[in-house]
């Protein structure tokens, strides 16, 4: 067996019986990217991000992980994520949900002890009425919109939300935030814009900690920090800031295995619609992960695999399990049924594959399927 990932599961693990592709996430290099993070924001805390099951790397064994680190403030985006992770933390952690509160939501979000993130007054109120019923002190905390127009009290809600606080409402804010549309661009002219707005939103809201950057907002520079980040992406070793060096340590590595190779003339055609007809005879491999597994088919005549640092490219569209690569450039041989290409790892980063698709870090990831043999290291 000439493919070191074979090797170390053999050792280590069970294999997934016919797994074709070979997800490893690197628990320690994520503990170190929150580390990093956490040592650029003391003394304010950092936070983790672990909405969408992690960004698709598991929810459950990313927050032990950072748990571990220190890490006590949990968000996810929607309440079904909370309650699935809730029994993997102990009860010092904090788990938030980002999308706040939905009608019906409000009895099992407060006996299960997760936080909403009021979004609006509608929600500020039914969060209320629900204290209230409890003839108890509920927690929550406020979500601000500084100009991205997604989530968060708009301006015009401001003094009815002053007020209704004014009142007293059974309601125990334990910090406010917004979030920036624009971090990731340490040039953008809005990420100034949303800070001026959250220091008049601090004026209006006196006394309350603050929570504004995620991972790009790390980068902006203390001003930014408030008491609590929020990052996510840089986590899980993507690039928080587009363009420059990646100060963060990849986390995924994949690894997919050929389940076919074949020499074709000049002038064949490669994949649905014939999209790709090669100009000479060309070798190929066909690797068995495709959109289902979350390679886009924006990467069709775009995107490349590696193996031992040679790129191959993809030719043809991408097909929902497969992708065709041209092989041409390895030496007869070095590839056949089972060896493994590199999709992710040393040659070939995140953002690489990101940038080649078109799209960004965030969607490579979570759209990463579970077809794939994981192992955590
Ligand atoms: C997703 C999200 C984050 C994390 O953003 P990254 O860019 O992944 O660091 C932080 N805050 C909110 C409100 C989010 O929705």
């Amino acid at each position: 067996m000439d493919n070191d990932i074979l090797v170390s599961r053999a050792r280590t693990a069970t294999i997934t019986q016919g797994a074709t592709g070979y997800l490893t996430i690197d628990l320690a290099a994520l503990g170190r990217n929150y580390s990093k993070l956490a040592s650029m924001l003391a003394p304010v805390r950092a936070g983790a991000v672990v909405k969408a099951d992690a960004y698709g790397l598991g929810a459950e064994r990313v927050a032990q992980t950072l748990y571990d680190q220190g890490c006590r403030h949990f968000f996810v985006a929607q309440f079904v994520e909370a309650v699935r992770l809730r029994p993997a933390l102990a009860e010092s952690a904090q788990i938030f949900v980002l999308n706040g509160l939905q009608p019906g939501n409000e009895l099992a979000c407060a006996e299960s002890g997760i936080v909403p993130v009021l979004n609006s007054l509608a929600q500020w109120r039914q969060w209320s009425a629900t204290a209230r019923r409890l003839k108890r002190n509920l927690p929550a905390v406020l979500q601000f919109d500084t100009g991205m127009s997604r989530l968060g009290f708009p301006w015009e809600e401001r003094a009815e939300l002053a007020a209704a606080i004014r009142d007293g409402a059974n309601v125990e804010i334990l910090f406010i935030m917004s979030h920036l549309a624009c971090a990731d661009d340490l040039e953008s002219g809005q990420n100034g814009e949303q800070f001026a707005e959250m220091a008049r939103i601090a004026d209006e809201f006196p006394g309350f900690d603050i929570s504004f950057a995620n991972s790009g907002g790390v980068f902006l520079g203390d001003a930014y920090h408030g008491v609590l980040a929020r990052p996510g992406i840089a986590l899980y070793g993507g690039a928080p800031n587009a363009g420059g060096n990646n100060p963060m340590e990849p986390v995924v590595r994949l690894d997919v295995a050929v389940v076919q190779t074949r020499t074709v003339p000049s002038g064949a055609k490669i994949g649905y619609g014939g999209a790709h007809v090669t100009r000479r005879q060309t070798r190929l491999a066909t690797i068995a992960a495709g959109y289902a597994d979350g390679l886009p088919r924006s990467l069709g005549d775009r995107g490349a695999v590696y193996h031992k640092g040679i790129r191959l490219p993809i030719v043809g569209r991408v097909s929902m399990d497969s992708t065709t690569v041209d092989i041409t450039a390895l030496p007869e041989g070095a590839l056949s049924l089972g060896s493994l290409v590199e999709v992710l790892g040393p040659n070939q980063t995140l953002d690489d594959v990101a940038g080649d698709a078109g799209t960004i870090s965030y969607e490579i990831l979570t759209g990463l399927g579970d077809r794939y043999d994981r192992q955590y290291c």
